[in-house]
C-alpha cells in the first residue's frame, strides 16, 4: 500500500471511530446538563453553527440560535423547532457592540444566564489557494476581536455551577504555530506565544495590529506571516492563543465558578466558506465542538482539538 493510500485508510478508520463515538450515549452519571442548561451559538443560521445548535438541542439542552440576519436565523430556528427541539432565536451581529449589549440584556431577562457559549461566527474571503488580503481587517475583526468581545460580554452571564461553564471557540489548524507549514516565521514571537509567562492579550493584539499595518502599507508578504490563507490564519492564531489565555484566567476562579475554555478545528468542511469543496460534512465538523461543550472531564481546558483529539497549538 502506498503512503497516499495508507493516509486515506487512516482517515477512513478515524471517520468510522468518530461516527461510532457519536452513537455511544453519555451515561447518566456523566450528564451534567438538563433542559434548564442554556447554550448560545453565534453565526448559527447555517453551516457548522447550525449543526452545533441541532446536536446540542438533540442532547436536551435549550439552545439560543443567533445570527446577524434576523430572517435567516428565524428560518433556521423554525426548522429545528419543527423537529421538536428546544431552540430559540435572537439576533446577534458579533461585529456590532450594540447588538452584543442588546443580546446580553435579553438573555439576562429571559434566562437569567447561560451555561455554554460557542463562538462559531467567522469569515474567510479566500477560497482554495487564493490569498488576497483585501478583506484582512474584516477577517481579523470578525474572527478574533469579535470572538473576544462576545466572550467578554457573556462571561458575567455564565452561571456558577459545579459542572462549570463552557466556552468553545471554533478555530482552525491554519492558526497553529507549531506546525511546520504555514506558521509565523518569527521564532521569538512563537516562543512568547507559547510561554504562559509572556502570553498576554497585549501580545496577541500587538501581533494583529502589526499584521494589519503591514497589510495597509503593502509589506505583509515579506512579514513572515503564514503563507496560506494569511489573514484567516493570523485571525485564528489569535483565537487559539486567546483560548489558552482565557482558560488560565478562568482556572484561577474559585471552585463552582470555573469556566472551561477550549478551541477546535472542524476539519475541511463542506460549507459556504469552502465553496462546498470540503471533505467533511457539517455534521462531522460540529461533532468535536459539541463534545467539548458537554465534556464531563473538567481537567480539559485551554486545549486545541481536532476530531476529539488534542493537538499542539
Ligand atoms: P459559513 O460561512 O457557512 O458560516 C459562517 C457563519 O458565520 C454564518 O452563519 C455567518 O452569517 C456567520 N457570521 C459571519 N459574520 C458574522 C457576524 N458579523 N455576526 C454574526 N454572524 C456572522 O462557514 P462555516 O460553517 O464553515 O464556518 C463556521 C466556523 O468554522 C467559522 O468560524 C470558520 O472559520 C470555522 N472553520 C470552518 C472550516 C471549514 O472548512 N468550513 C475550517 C476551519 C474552521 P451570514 O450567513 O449572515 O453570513
Amino acid at each position: 500500500m502506498g503512503s497516499k493510500e495508507r493516509s486515506k485508510d487512516r482517515k477512513e478508520k478515524r471517520r468510522q471511530e468518530i461516527s461510532l463515538l457519536r452513537t455511544i450515549p453519555y451515561s447518566d452519571h456523566q450528564r451534567w446538563w438538563s433542559a434548564k442548561t442554556v447554550a448560545v451559538v453565534t453565526g448559527a443560521n447555517r453551516g457548522i453553527g447550525f449543526e452545533i445548535v441541532r446536536q446540542l438541542a438533540g442532547h436536551g439542552i435549550t439552545v439560543i440560535l443567533t445570527s446577524r440576519e434576523a430572517s435567516a436565523g428565524i428560518e433556521a430556528a423554525s426548522v429545528l423547532q419543527e423537529l421538536g427541539l428546544s431552540v430559540t432565536f435572537h439576533q446577534l451581529d458579533v461585529l456590532d457592540k450594540s447588538s452584543i449589549e442588546e443580546f446580553c440584556e435579553w438573555v439576562k431577562e429571559q434566562y437569567g444566564g447561560i451555561d455554554i457559549l460557542v463562538n462559531n461566527a467567522g469569515v474567510n474571503f479566500n477560497i482554495g489557494s487564493e490569498n488576497s488580503v483585501e478583506f484582512a481587517r474584516m477577517v481579523v475583526d470578525t474572527n478574533y476581536y469579535a470572538t473576544k468581545n462576545v466572550t467578554k460580554a457573556m462571561i458575567p452571564l455564565i452561571r456558577a455551577s459545579e459542572a462549570g461553564g463552557r466556552i468553545v471557540n471554533v478555530s482552525s489548524k491554519l492558526g497553529r504555530v507549531s506546525g511546520k507549514r504555514n506558521r509565523i516565521e518569527n521564532q521569538e514571537l512563537r516562543e512568547q506565544l507559547n510561554d504562559m509567562e509572556t502570553l498576554s492579550e497585549e501580545l496577541i493584539d500587538g501581533m494583529m495590529c502589526k499584521f494589519l499595518e503591514q497589510v495597509e502599507d503593502g509589506s505583509w508578504e515579506s512579514g513572515g506571516w503564514p503563507h496560506a490563507n494569511t489573514d484567516y490564519s493570523v485571525s485564528k492564531l489569535g483565537v487559539n492563543y486567546y483560548t489558552r489565555l482565557l482558560a488560565k484566567e478562568m482556572a484561577d476562579r474559585p471552585d463552582g465558578e470555573k469556566i472551561y475554555v477550549n478551541c477546535y478545528c472542524p476539519g475541511w468542511v463542506k460549507t459556504a466558506m469552502t465553496g462546498w469543496a470540503g471533505t467533511t460534512s457539517a455534521e462531522d465538523g460540529a461533532d468535536t465542538g459539541v463534545w467539548l461543550a458537554l465534556l464531563p472531564d473538567q481537567a480539559i481546558t485551554g486545549k486545541f482539538f481536532a476530531e476529539r483529539r488534542e493537538i499542539a497549538f
